[in-house]
């Protein structure tokens, strides 16, 4: 019962890019996830997810179990029918927005209040799995225990071998055969818990494993450090996907060490605080220096913003707080994102992601003066 297999294409030092295969299509990985937290990714719709490139959007169990209910878009016939989204989608199991709401934990599940309307709702690893079976994702996530950092060890010990046995709890309970489950890795910084965390997710089984509980502050070298010793322990053939991670450095840290798929709101959040990704540096719209200036974005990207849009025109847009200013910022963004996967794709296929990385930190810290003369 796999509906998900990931096939090897090509491997460079410990990078490795390859082919996910799911029942509403191909992913080429390594591969970025828009987030569509509430069935929608914020400010731009399904054709625009299309005209920038994204093959995989993920979305929220945990807002879209509360609203509309997994009732309704199971009578609606599904997330893919109900966004108008054929591509292939993954839904995380709801973990990590409940534990940053206090839960109360218990070995059956969490019981949390609903950011809607404070009412009592329980999570557990059964009724995860069967609200993502409702939803119908072509992956749908375990229902894991995240501790925040920092912690004490007995706690972060003790939440990753819950996380454990909620994964068995979540397999036995799984059914679909058209849908694949993951498991998440826990064990925060702890490199040995990790690695065990990771083996143990592996011997059960499943067709993909996320590593979980990282993004959350730590500092880059740790949680490089964490990702080598779980990676260390993971199975060749199998996707590996690295929960809420989106800056560019963590980004082609985690490439470089063999991670196959992401997820992260920092490309859209950013976007609709008016903070443009670029090659040269990451900067923000709203500069007085910007004001005259005709050029696009980054000269370099092919979206529909830095095609049509100078920088002077959305600046004024974000100024005035005119709506399109979300749409045309976000589209730049997530085409900014996924063309660096791309470009690490082909670099893996060529050997030659070393130079890649560097020519693109290179790029990035040359250019953070911006803005660069336009003609
Ligand atoms: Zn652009």
């Amino acid at each position: 019962m796999t509906a998900v297999t990931w096939i090897s294409k090509a491997t460079d030092s410990g990078a490795r890019s390859g082919l996910l295969k799911t029942p509403h299509g191909e992913v080429r990985t390594p591969a970025f996830m828009p987030v569509g937290t509430r069935a929608a990714v914020k400010a731009v719709d399904t054709e625009d997810l299309l005209a920038v490139g994204a093959e995989i959007v993920l979305a929220n169990t945990y807002h879209l179990m509360l609203r509309p209910g997994a009732d309704l878009i199971e009578t609606l016939g599904g997330l893919h029918r109900f966004m108008s989204w054929d591509g292939p989608i993954l839904t995380d199991s709801g973990g990590f927005q409940i534990f940053s709401l206090e839960p109360e934990i218990s070995e059956r599940g969490a019981v949390f209040s609903s950011i809607y309307d404070g009412a009592r709702v329980e999570l557990t690893p059964e009724n995860a799995v069967r609200i993502q079976e409702q939803l119908g994702p072509d992956i749908a996530m375990v229902l894991d225990v995240c501790v925040g950092l920092p912690a004490e060890p007995e706690q972060v010990e003790s939440e990753m071998r819950r996380t454990l046995r909620w994964a068995e709890r979540c397999l036995a309970a799984h059914s679909r055969s058209d849908q694949s489950l993951f498991g998440i890795v826990q064990g925060g910084v702890d490199l040995d818990l990790r690695a065990e965390s990771a083996r143990e997710t592996a011997a059960l089984g499943f067709d993909g494993i996320a590593i979980g509980g990282l993004s959350v502050g730590e500092p880059a070298d740790q949680r490089n450090a964490v990702l080598e010793a779980a990676i260390a322990e993971l199975p060749d053939d199998r996707p590996r996907y690295v929960m809420g991670l989106g800056d560019t450095e963590g980004l082609l840290d985690a490439i470089a060490r063999g991670a196959d798929m992401f997820d992260c709101v920092i490309p859209t959040r950013l976007a609709r605080h008016g903070r443009a990704l670029s090659r040269n540096g990451d900067f923000n719209i709203n500069r007085v220096d910007l004001r005259e200036d005709e050029g696009p974005i980054d000269t370099e990207c092919g979206c529909l913003t830095c095609r049509r849009y100078s920088r002077a025109y959305l600046r004024h847009l974000v100024r005035m707080s005119e709506l399109s200013a979300h749409r045309l910022l976000t589209i730049h963004n997530l085409t900014y994102v996924l063309d660096l996967f791309a470009g690490a794709r082909d670099a893996i296929e060529d050997g030659r992601l070393d130079v890649y990385v560097s020519a693109a930190r290179q790029t990035r810290s040359d250019g953070s003066t911006l803005p660069t003369p336009t003609a």
